[in-house]
């Protein structure tokens, strides 16, 4: 197994350049005027697991996000579930999840809500890849800025097969999907 990137020192320095956004502090570069932040396009994106391995951070910067105004409430949940599980439980055994990062709720007959605990998500993209296969499309992966540290070489950016990554205005900092948007729209 590969060994993680570690953050360098052009790193440290731009930590100490975060910015208060938000609510909580990003770490920005500066394009001209404007600052930057790196972003993921959910569209883009097809799942390869680099964005869990290749973050300087471990956990990754990124985590699953889960639009509910997209989710159907699914009972057999794809994202949730292994292909071929033996029961629609909440057994281990039965979770594609690798930390145990979704949480099923019953919510009514036969509907369950699913729910991301972003502290133990690793960004590993198998929840969004069954979502996208057997859903509807409702969880995608979005780098967090207030996690990001915003290097400004970011190794998932460079190693991203699908080019997914890039450095946005902080004004459309992150781009969510919705039931509209399909691809997604700025928030
Ligand atoms: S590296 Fe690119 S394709 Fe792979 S999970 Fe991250 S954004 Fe998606
Ligand atoms: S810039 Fe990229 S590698 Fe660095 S912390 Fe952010 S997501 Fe991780
Ligand atoms: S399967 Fe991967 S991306 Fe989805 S919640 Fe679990 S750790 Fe996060």
């Amino acid at each position: 197994m590969s060994e993680k990137p570690k953050i360098g020192r052009r790193d440290f320095m731009r930590v100490a350049a975060t910015v208060a956004a938000g609510g909580g502090a990003w770490a920005v570069a500066r394009r001209g005027d404007e600052a930057t932040v790196w972003q993921l396009d959910p569209a883009k994106c097809v799942q390869c697991g680099r964005c869990s391995t290749n973050c300087v951070l471990n956990p990754s910067a990124v985590k699953c996000v889960h639009s509910f105004q997209i989710c159907g409430y699914c009972d057999l949940c794809g994202a949730y579930l292994q292909p071929g599980a033996k029961a629609r439980d909440t057994g281990a055994e039965n979770e594609l999840c690798p930390v145990g990062a979704i949480t099923r709720t019953y919510i009514e007959d036969p509907f369950y809500q699913y729910t991301i605990d972003e502290k133990l998500c690793v960004g590993c993209g198998k929840c969004v890849k069954g979502c996208n296969v057997f859903g509807n499309g409702s969880l995608y992966l979005q780098v967090k800025h207030d996690l990001c540290v915003g290097c400004n070489e970011c190794s998932i950016a460079r190693n991203c097969p699908a080019k997914a990554y890039q450095r946005v205005p902080v004004r459309t900092a992150y781009l969510l999907k919705t039931r509209d948007s399909g691809s997604g729209k700025q928030g």
